[in-house]
């Protein structure tokens, strides 16, 4: 079982933001930002690549009552994920970084983005 798995089964623990019946936000372990949540649905997808189109329409409307729930919906906020190897995803379980709480940089780009211009 993914280790996110095992946060959705209570095996690990976790900071909880927010729940709902297919959804868990709980606060990154290694924040990169003065707030960094990630947003999970509870079953297991691995990546982005293989959701379903009705897990993302859920996952929409969880992530706007997160942002709501911690005020970021105000101030702002990014939503990432990571997916794949060249994309730097580490646990294959879907998951959303929401970053916010401060004005983010843009720093996401690889050394090699301008070779193709
Ligand atoms: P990614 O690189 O997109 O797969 O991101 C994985 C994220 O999970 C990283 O930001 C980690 O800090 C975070 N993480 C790993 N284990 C835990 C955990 N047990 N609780 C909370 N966050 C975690
Ligand atoms: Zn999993």
């Amino acid at each position: 079982m993914c280790i996110f798995c095992k946060i959705v089964n209570k095996e690990i623990p976790n900071n909880t933001v927010h729940e709902s019946e297919h959804f868990l936000a709980f606060h990154d372990l290694y924040p990169k930002a003065p707030i960094h949540i990630l947003i999970i649905p509870k079953i297991h997808v691995d990546c982005f690549q293989n959701a379903s189109a009705e897990t993302m329409a859920g996952l929409t409307l969880f992530s706007q009552e997160v942002a709501r729930k911690v005020g970021v919906d105000k101030t702002g906020y990014r939503l990432i994920t990571n997916n794949g190897e060249d994309g730097g995803q580490e646990v294959n379980h879907l998951h959303f970084h929401m970053l916010g709480g401060a004005k983010l940089a843009w720093d996401h780009t690889h050394e090699d983005a301008h070779k193709s211009l």
